[in-house]
């Protein structure tokens, strides 16, 4: 028996929304915001053909359709709550959906964010969602807070993503296992919520990084007006990463590579003591990675040094859809 569209979403997307004063089923959901909070909204959009291949695994699928919105939020120091999913499907197939629903929910719970609504209809395979999270108000991260003399600092390794698709691509041999544990990264990331929410307070400036780090620095020092300078040597990668270092490919997976979905953010010197605490409370490797300076009108917004002091030339500066 085909699936009616209501009959699909009441199996896959109908599920108790505790935080909600009224969930998925009526013409649109109802939640209430606590006293002295602001509301943070944020929306993502993952086409097939464009960020995934439309055979790709949908239970990974649906907790990378999360998780990229999710660590939106981080980036914000926003706690997720709500999220509302819409989805063009070529065809109802019954076990996609039931692969998919199970990636984006076990990610849903553990991050007690409640689905209440959405939107289904016929068409190519496209995901969008949004996320409603909230912030005690005046306390969220945000772009613009950059100042001069900041450290700047990152969360857990970056490149592995980015260096799974250069391997993919035939351009690096990597030993057996490694190839699986780069591509857990690119496909279920683990957006840092629990490090956002800590940051605030802490941090001045804030930015996840899906472009890649020197196009998400440019980010936080555009919209702050400075200028960041990183040294090459500190910026953390993971041991698979390191072995391949040598390579520009790998290089400029780990300054550039996109898909990372961890935290770059700045702070006052002074943090640094508070910054290690927190590092040792989440378990979480957090790294001082260089310092925010003066902007130039003829230097880079981002400039990487190499070991020898030297600027190094970094490929790619973050993935353009209109480029
Ligand atoms: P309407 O026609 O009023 O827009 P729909 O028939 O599209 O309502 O949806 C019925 C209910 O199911 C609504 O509460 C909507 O939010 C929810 N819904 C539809 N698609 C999804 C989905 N993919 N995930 C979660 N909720 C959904
Ligand atoms: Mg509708």
């Amino acid at each position: 028996m085909p699936l009616s569209e209501f009959e699909l979403i009441r199996r896959f997307f109908t599920h108790p929304a505790r935080s909600a004063v009224l969930g998925v089923g009526d013409d649109a959901a109802i939640v209430r915001a606590r006293r002295g909070r602001e509301l943070v909204l944020t929306t993502d959009m993952l086409v097939a053909g464009r960020h995934f291949r439309a055979d790709a695994d949908p239970e990974q699928l649906g907790h990378k359709a999360l998780a990229v919105n999710l660590s939106d939020m981080a980036a914000m120091g926003a706690t997720p709550r709500w999220a509302t999913l819409a989805l063009a499907l070529p065809r109802a197939d019954a076990r996609w959906l039931a692969a998919f629903s199970r990636g984006f929910m076990r990610l849903a719970r553990r991050h007690r964010v409640d689905l209440v609504g959405g939107d289904t209809t016929r068409g190519p395979l496209a995901i969008c969602v949004q996320i409603v999270g909230a912030v005690p108000a005046g306390q969220a991260l945000t772009r613009d807070g950059a100042r001069v003399g900041d450290d700047i600092w990152v969360s857990g390794t970056l490149g592995d993503a980015a260096l799974s698709l250069t391997a993919a691509r035939g351009r690096l041999a990597l030993k057996r296992g490694e190839q699986a544990r780069l591509e857990k990264r690119l496909h279920t990331p683990a957006p840092r919520i629990g490090l956002g929410a800590a940051l605030r307070g802490i941090a001045r400036s804030a930015v996840d990084i899906s472009d890649g780090l020197v196009a998400d620095l440019g980010h936080i020092c555009e919209r702050s007006r400075v200028a960041a300078v990183v040294e090459f040597e500190r910026v953390p990668c993971s041991a698979i990463m390191k072995r391949h270092l040598g390579r520009p490919s790998a290089q400029a997976a780990l300054l550039a590579g996109g898909d990372d979905y961890e935290l770059a953010f700045t702070a006052s010197r002074a943090r640094r003591e508070a910054i290690a605490r927190l590092a040792r409370r989440l378990r979480l490797k957090l790294t001082r990675i260089g310092k925010i300076v003066r902007r130039k009108r003829t230097s880079a917004l981002v400039t990487v040094v190499g070991a020898d002091g030297r600027p190094m030339n970094v490929r790619s500066a973050g993935f353009d859809h209109f480029a």
